[in-house]
């Protein structure tokens, strides 16, 4: 029989597929008690099962390549740390010893404890975090029985279980499975941000679903409303193969523009740059046809790892980045760990009590001259196989350029004396992320061949607010006027003195803020591979002349809800 369950959708598409259920195994436990000599076996059983999960999410962490290193590590991570928390430890050791439960059911009171705090909480960002502790909690509950916690999907199929973790929606996309419904879940988790980068559809909180729906019943999702339809009739068939055409012909119109020039409709060609952090990403933006690599973000050869990478790992990357991109610019970054990049070399201070206002970035290569002679080696070999740049991340004085700068010309010094091709010109670049340098820029751009604003963080320092903490909402934002003026006159000063400049943060890859950077004055932009044709959609809508004229009235704004009021009169 018909049935229509009404969810949140979480990320959008269009799904036909057989159910495949996997009920909520964690915390179906009933009350068991222990004898009091058995406390300490039981702790330690529930000790093992916590170690095993920890050595499953380190495996997972090493699996993870590319652009889901950084985005579903995140997650990884996050889990891991939850599984370190003293206060969920402490609780379940206390829970055996005081209480002499069973650990199975000291997880299950542990869990409820830790739920009535989160949904006691005002914030529905906060109260949805409970997903991921569940997650942590369902991991150790499989591994004390020895069975894996993660999903096997089939091929075709859809999904339906009662929340999932944002590493095993990667896993199940990798298999096929076209769809994800959970009966709780919020539209803000983790899970669904990263469902919506990896365009998989997802419904969440579709409460009765598993109660109703069983192995093998056919469903219909539409991730963009939130409704799950179970055994679709004639009328819903045709509203899903609907939504796949309309979503095939944008596809289809996306694609052809991968040969076309990213042009505005008055004849301006704006160059798209890539950011690319691994083989695919390069792969994805030479096929599409990006001017070339924008940032190329080395820390993550460094990360997920205890020992540091050597010159010729370090080389051999490099160069296969500048191989794969044929001839195009590749601009390789610096190392930039510390702060939210947080590695296991012992590089980066893990004592800093401001850790990103602290030692990261150029300041930390500048103070492990062996680590920075040893990237700037691999960096420079690389250059003998096709066109690099160097971009140096966290400048905030002129010194620090031409440190690198020296540093660079004697690297490339000894390396020609050695024997080895090195490019004729390395151009240097800077970052612009931290406000000084972008306020000092004209005392220090004769120094530097090229700039790009790192957004993300440069948002962050300018407005004092931390780019990962969820709980400023609203308050991290690039529609800011102060952050629009900054970047007009950060755009404005490369413009006058001939150096080439492009946003890189995640800014520049949203469509809805190419009319504002470009008004801006911006003619690069450089962003991940996965939204660039998006982008050069919007751009080749775009008027250049008619929107720098409209410039003055953009920069004239005074609240946000004033910058989109322009950005809302421009579509
Ligand atoms: C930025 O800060 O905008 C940037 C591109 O660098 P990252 O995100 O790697 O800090
Ligand atoms: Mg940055």
């Amino acid at each position: 029989m018909r049935h229509e369950f009404a969810g949140h959708g979480a990320s959008r598409g269009s799904a036909l597929g057989r159910a495949r259920v996997r009920l909520p195994h964690a915390l179906e436990v009933t009350e068991e008690h222990i004898p009091a000599a058995a406390v300490e076996d039981e702790v330690q059983r529930l000790h093992a099962a916590i170690d095993v999960v920890r050595t499953e999410m380190r495996d997972l962490r090493q699996r993870l390549h590319g652009a889901l290193a950084h985005e579903v590590g995140e997650f990884v991570d996050l889990h891991a740390l939850l599984l370190d928390d003293p206060e969920l430890l402490q609780g379940l050791d206390d829970l055996i010893r005081t209480g002499l439960y069973a650990a199975d059911y000291a997880l299950r009171l542990q869990r409820d404890r830790i739920a009535g705090v989160f949904s006691s909480m005002d914030d529905a960002y906060l109260r949805s975090r409970i997903d991921d502790i569940d997650q942590v909690i369902g991991r150790i509950h499989a591994a004390l029985h020895r069975r894996s916690a993660d999903l096997q999907g089939v091929a075709g199929e859809i999904l339906v279980t009662d929340s999932v973790a944002p590493a095993e929606l990667a896993q199940l996309q990798a298999q096929g499975v076209m769809a994800v419904v959970t009966s709780a879940g919020s539209a803000l988790s983790h899970s669904a941000i990263l469902a919506r980068s990896l365009h998989l559809p997802l419904v969440v909180g579709a409460a009765t679903a598993l109660q109703r729906i069983n192995d093998g019943d056919v469903l219909v999702v539409d991730g963009g409303s939130g409704l799950v339809v179970l055994e679709p009739n004639a009328a819903d068939l045709r509203a899903h193969h609907q939504r796949l055409r309309e979503h095939k012909r944008e596809r289809r119109q996306l694609n052809r523009l991968r040969r076309e020039p990213t042009r505005t409709t008055d004849g301006v060609d704006i160059k798209l740059w890539a950011n690319a952090e691994s083989r695919e990403d390069v792969a994805e933006a030479h096929a599409l046809g990006a001017a070339g690599v924008g940032l190329y973000r080395t820390e993550f050869l460094f990360l997920q790892r205890n020992e540091l990478p050597d010159e010729d790992e370090q080389f051999r990357t490099y160069r296969d980045v500048v191989l794969g991109m044929t001839g195009r610019t590749v601009t390789i970054r610096t190392l930039d760990v510390g702060a939210d990049k947080a590695d296991r070399t012992g590089l980066a201070l893990t004592d800093e009590p401001n850790p990103a206002l602290g030692l990261r970035g150029v300041r930390l290569s500048l103070t492990r001259a062996d680590v920075f002679d040893t990237q700037l080696r691999a960096i420079v070999r690389a250059s003998g196989y096709g066109p690099v740049r160097v971009l140096v991340p966290m400048v905030s004085t002129r010194e620090e350029i031409l440190a690198v700068r020296k540093r660079l010309t004697r690297v490339s010094d000894e390396l020609r004396a050695q024997g080895h091709e090195v490019a004729a010109q390395i151009p240097l670049g800077a970052m612009i992320e931290v406000p000084a340098a972008a306020i000092g820029l004209s005392s220090f751009i004769g120094s530097i061949d090229f700039l790009s604003i790192g957004t993300n963080d440069l948002v962050q320092y300018l407005l004092a607010a931390d780019r990962n903490n969820e709980a400023l909402g609203e308050l991290y934002t690039p529609l800011h006027p102060a952050v629009l003026r900054l970047l007009s006159t950060i755009i404005a000063t490369a413009n006058r003195r001939g150096k080439s400049v492009a946003v890189c943060g995640e800014m520049a890859g949203d469509p809805l803020f190419a009319p504002l950077l470009l008004a801006l004055g911006l003619n690069e932009f450089s962003l991940h591979p996965g939204t660039l044709l998006e982008l050069r959609r919007a751009i080749r809508d775009c008027d250049l002349a008619q929107l720098r004229a409209r410039a003055p009235a953009l920069l004239r704004a005074r609240s946000r809800a004033a910058i989109e009021a322009w950005m809302h009169a421009q579509l």
